[in-house]
């Protein structure tokens, strides 16, 4: 996916605004980024409007895993929230992703991290995702969608590290360019 891709609505299509978190830490990531962000253009009812940069960062989760990709992407959509939830486990499923033990390794994880204003919570869906904003791995590449990253320096790769909190700075490593990255 090109950093900062867009494509446009489908005309007429009336929706809500929502931020997806998705993240691939096995098998060809980079791939299975892309493919998602291709099959999200293909939901019903459903527009990708905008990916963000790809990000690079150390996997939190039990045992030992490789590194994740995380990006970003803006949808809009006139699905409801848990229709979303069922067509994003379909195209987790189609990446070969299998039930596995929660924050395992996986080919991708796609999140629901807001649904336009809408406050959801159930046994299957909690929106807005209430880890989020405590993760840098999603905060990161969610603040460049939204643009409150910090401007003003020539050096993308600056940029975009800036969104991270220096607290948590060590767990994401870097922001990675999308056509360069080992996958
Ligand atoms: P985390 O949600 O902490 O990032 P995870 O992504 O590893 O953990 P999964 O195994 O992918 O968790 O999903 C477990 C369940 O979480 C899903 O089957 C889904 O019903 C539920 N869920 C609750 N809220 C959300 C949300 N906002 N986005 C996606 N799934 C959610
Ligand atoms: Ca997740
Ligand atoms: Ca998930």
């Amino acid at each position: 996916m090109a950093p900062g891709g867009e494509s446009l609505p489908g005309p007429g299509l009336k929706g809500t605004r929502v931020v997806l978190a998705v993240g691939s830490n096995q098998g060809n990531r980079l791939g299975h980024l892309r493919r998602a962000a291709a099959e999200l253009q293909d939901l019903p009812l459903t527009s990708v409007l905008k990916t963000s940069s790809v990000y690079e960062s150390a996997a939190v989760g039990p045992g030992r895993q490789g590194p994740y990709l995380n990006a970003a992407i803006l949808i809009k959509t006139a699905l409801r929230p848990l229709s979303l939830l069922v067509e994003l486990k379909r195209v987790e499923a189609r990446s070969g992703r299998r039930p596995g033990p929660r924050w395992g390794p996986r080919p991708l994880d796609l999140d629901i991290i807001s649904f336009g204003r809408r406050r959801v919570s159930n046994r299957l869906l909690q929106v807005p995702h209430p880890l989020a904003r405590r993760r840098p791995f999603v905060a990161a590449p969610v603040g460049e969608l939204a643009g409150t990253a910090r401007t003003g320096t020539a050096d993308p790769r600056k940029t975009r590290s800036a969104v991270v909190p220096k607290t948590a700075s060590a767990q994401v490593s870097r922001p990675c360019s999308a056509t360069t990255t080992r996958s």
